[in-house]
């Protein structure tokens, strides 16, 4: 199956936010009108200290919701048992922060995957929300398998992704280098498929700390990656005056 060749848009893909609001408004500027329609593959909030706006702006751009794993433990859909005490700690301290109205939008955040246009949209992977594809051993099986040539997945904030192509052969999309500000782009090709990472907005971990996203143009049948500086050391303060824990604050600048 192909994506839909009808609807020529440009997608802008936006994923682990986590309540980090500088990060956020930098990438919305980057890629502003650059983009017809917002997708997000979730992991709204958790971790930094913004929830309620964060969450706000992103409902207010976004087409297309996928939820997270924090997503549902900041809202009570599951418990913080798979968490470590960090990331519980910041589950909890953001469940008390969330307003009435932004907790129940969470909790109705439906699970991916989700089609949008034949694309196919997940937190994790097609085969469990939850799971994390990190390397291409992960990925070949669930490449294999695939029923949509494109699939946007986040979770584990790693830019990039992986392909197989109609020979079966699989490969990591690596995509940027920390001393280059260019966007990087990928080619979709014939025959192949892809699992897509536009990276994490509010937390990377792939050691570039700068936030990322991704936009699909689907007439030039072409994903672009971005990378984007923001003011990490204003993230980080706010992180601070509410006591958010400290590996939690320090990774931002580390990006791991
Ligand atoms: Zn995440």
């Amino acid at each position: 199956m192909a994506y839909n060749l009808n609807v020529l848009l440009r997608y802008l893909i936006l994923s682990d936010v986590h309540s980090n609001l500088e990060a956020l408004e930098e990438c919305l500027a980057a890629a502003q009108g650059k983009f017809d329609e917002a997708l997000c593959l979730g992991d709204l909030v958790g971790y930094g200290p913004d929830p309620n706006p964060v969450v706000e702006r992103v409902r207010g751009i976004c087409r297309v919701i996928v939820r997270g794993n924090h997503d549902k433990a900041c809202s009570g859909v599951t418990g913080t048992e798979d968490f470590n005490p960090m990331a519980r700690i910041a589950t909890e301290w953001t469940r008390k922060r969330l307003s009435t109205e932004h907790l129940s939008f969470l909790r109705a955040l439906p699970a991916g995957p989700i089609e949008v246009d034949g694309l196919e949209l997940v937190h994790g992977s097609p085969r469990d929300e939850d799971e994390y594809v990190v390397d291409s051993y992960d990925a070949l099986y669930i490449l294999e398998e695939l029923s949509f040539p494109l699939v946007f997945f986040g979770h584990t904030h790693i830019q990039g992704g992986f392909a197989i192509d109609a020979q079966g052969r699989c490969t990591a999309i690596c995509c940027h280098s920390p001393s280059t500000s260019a966007p990087f782009t990928l080619q979709i090709a014939e025959g192949a498929r892809y699992l897509i990472n536009p990276g994490s907005v509010g937390q990377p971990r792939d050691g570039d700390w700068r936030a990322a996203f991704a936009i699909f143009d689907a007439d030039q049948r072409a994903v672009a990656y971005y990378r984007v500086p923001y003011d990490v050391a204003t993230t980080q303060k706010k992180m601070r005056l509410e006591r958010l824990p400290d590996p939690l604050i320090q990774r931002l600048q580390w990006g791991r």
